[in-house]
């Protein structure tokens, strides 16, 4: 059985997903933060079949140690992460807390437990640990980033994920510990936070309020749909190879004031506005502070080792897709809003 942390998030939720029907069990472990929500697991949660959820905290070593014990796991993937870049600006403890420390007791149960583990469960460990291409910094207007790329994290956030990637490469090579990370670029569709670009848009947009754009939107991000990344994490946790790292990215680069522009089109078809485009709500706000200015990845690799294929090639399908979703959801968005759990 595999433990994912963070699994009430919103790539967690879809990843748990797909690790049910692939496995048909699983143990979830989330500290049900204000991004965590249970909403997201609907359906997903059913002791009787062997999908089982623990409420609490990856910096919690005995806990960690103790479930892993109980349901006999195969392998954890890390997903559980303070994410959002503008929260780790304004207050970055919680960002150091979860995602390095966090990490670093997670490695620390998993390698007591796996330590004691007899063979084959040994060997057939992994220790997944997922993470972002942001850790490599921002590219200028040409080039991609790839496993080969130096870290060079510029926001707290990053610098957090980029410490729990060192931690995570260590365990392995100094404990043997079975280790992979993934590095993903920016993900998009149902079940996402409200504070992220592409739902914050769609919900203002709805609520007829100003779109927040920072700067002149002339920032650059690959945007991956959620389904998709989440197969890419599995095949990396099934066919990648220990110690490795695996990018993954959409091959959708996008302006960011180009993707407001693509929800407000969306939305001008299937729920037009008394008043015109909602491109008229676009709203130019101060930039972020330390915004990098492009990112983007080449993923050959995880095409040719791991056989990684997208589903959502084009990315204003998807982008329609996700716009429904949150269309015919409106009391999940409220809900989260709300912080109801
Ligand atoms: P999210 O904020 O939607 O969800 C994070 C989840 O982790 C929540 O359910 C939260 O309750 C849980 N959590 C937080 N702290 C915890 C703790 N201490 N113990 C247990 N659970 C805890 O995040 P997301 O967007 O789904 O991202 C998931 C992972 O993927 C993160 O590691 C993130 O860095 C990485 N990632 C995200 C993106 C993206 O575009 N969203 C891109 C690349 C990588």
């Amino acid at each position: 059985m595999t433990l994912i942390t963070g699994p009430a998030g919103f790539i967690g939720s879809a990843l748990a997903r797909l690790v049910v029907e692939k496995e048909g069990k699983a143990l979830l472990l989330d500290k049900l933060t204000y991004a965590g929500h249970m909403a997201n697991l609907e359906g997903v949660v059913d002791p009787a079949a062997g999908v089982h959820f623990v409420e609490g905290d990856i910096c919690d070593y005995e806990l960690c140690l103790k479930i892993m014990k109980e349901h006999s796991v195969t392998g954890v993937m890390n997903l559980a992460a303070e994410s959002h870049v503008d929260n780790s600006i304004n207050g970055p403890k919680p960002f150091i807390e979860t995602n390095l420390l966090g990490t670093f007791t997670l490695l620390e149960a998993a390698r007591t437990y796996w330590s004691e583990l007899p063979e084959p469960e040994k060997s057939n460990f992994r220790f997944l640990h997922v993470s972002t291409d942001e850790v490599f910094g921002e590219l200028e207007d040409s080039g991609y980033f790839t496993e080969e790329t130096p870290y060079a994290p510029n926001s707290p956030y990053s610098a957090s994920k980029a410490g729990s990637d060192h931690l995570v490469r260590a365990w392995n090579v100094t404990y043997g510990l079975p280790t992979i990370i993934t590095n993903c670029s920016n993900n998009y569709g149902p079940r996402q936070f409200p504070e992220k670009l592409i739902p914050r848009m769609i919900d203002c947009a709805l609520a007829g309020e100003p779109l927040p754009v920072y700067g002149k939107g002339e920032n650059v991000r690959d945007w991956i749909h959620v389904e998709d990344h989440s197969q890419g994490i599995y095949l990396a946790y099934t066919k990648g190879i220990i110690g490795q790292s695996y990018c993954f990215g959409g091959r959708s680069e996008r302006k960011n004031i180009a993707v407001v522009e693509a929800i407000c089109e969306i939305l001008d078809k299937i729920k037009p506005r008394d008043g015109g485009s909602y491109k008229a709500l676009i709203s130019f706000v101060e930039d972020r502070a330390g915004h990098d200015w492009r990112y983007a990845i080449d993923d050959t690799k995880a095409e040719r080792e791991l056989g990684f294929t997208r589903e959502f090639e084009n990315f204003e399908e998807g982008l329609k897709q996700t716009i429904q979703w949150y269309l015919d959801n409106g009391a999940w968005i409220e809900a989260i809003k709300n912080r109801k759990k």
